[in-house]
């Protein structure tokens, strides 16, 4: 069974759990580092991304995360861990930093500015159905390094807002608040086919 952990220092980490286990994976809580061990991925909620970096780096998780990393551990972030998995979010706060792009935080606003979105996703099943994306207080990618491949972006401003390099994937919504497990699918494969 694909093993997938789940970094539950804040955020809505139950609730990709919760997909997970629907569709078949062994879903782990990760507070500590022994926790990932025996992973074959791991998903960074969102939440918020400075009091998941400080966390994780009081719990002396940082530096085993961005090891993970570079060692080819598939990682998926959503909003605020996307945030973490980014290189660059304009200033300093801890960070994985293993996703070449430059992320901008809150780019649509403050919580009540939180909106839903179509997103045409050809990479997914079923790629003609619409992805409806919810967006939470999100970042928006500002830019992409060139071995960063856009997966989707929003129609009316171009903005983009999911992203994959090989191991890494990031998504500026919240996938696992929706009924839709596309991305949760996605994702399971890409660590299936790293395993
Ligand atoms: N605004 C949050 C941050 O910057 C992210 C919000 C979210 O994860 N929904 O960390």
């Amino acid at each position: 069974m694909t093993r997938i952990g789940v970094l539950a220092l804040q955020g809505d980490f139950r609730e990709h759990i919760c997909v997970l286990r629907r569709l078949g994976a062994e879903a782990n809580e990760v507070r500590l580092p022994q926790h990932l061990a025996g992973l074959d991925g791991l998903i960074l909620p969102g939440g918020e991304s400075t009091t998941i970096g400080k966390l994780a780096a009081e719990y002396q998780l940082l530096d085993p995360l961005c090891e993970s990393a570079a060692n080819g551990l598939p990682m998926w972030g959503t909003c605020a861990g996307l945030i973490l998995l980014a290189r660059d979010v304009g200033h300093l706060q801890p960070l994985i930093g293993a996703l070449d792009v430059q992320v901008k935080r809150n780019a649509f606003g403050r919580q009540v500015d939180s909106f839903e979105a179509d997103l045409t996703v050809s990479a997914l099943i079923e790629p003609e159905r619409p992805f409806r994306a919810v967006f939470i207080r999100a970042p928006l990618i500002s830019n992409a390094g060139p071995d960063v491949r856009v997966l989707a972006s929003l129609e009316d401003t171009n903005g983009i807002v999911a992203v994959q390099q090989g191991h890494l994937l990031g998504t500026a919504f919240h996938p696992e608040l929706t009924d839709d497990d596309r991305f949760h699918r996605y994702f399971m494969k890409l660590v299936e086919e790293m395993t």
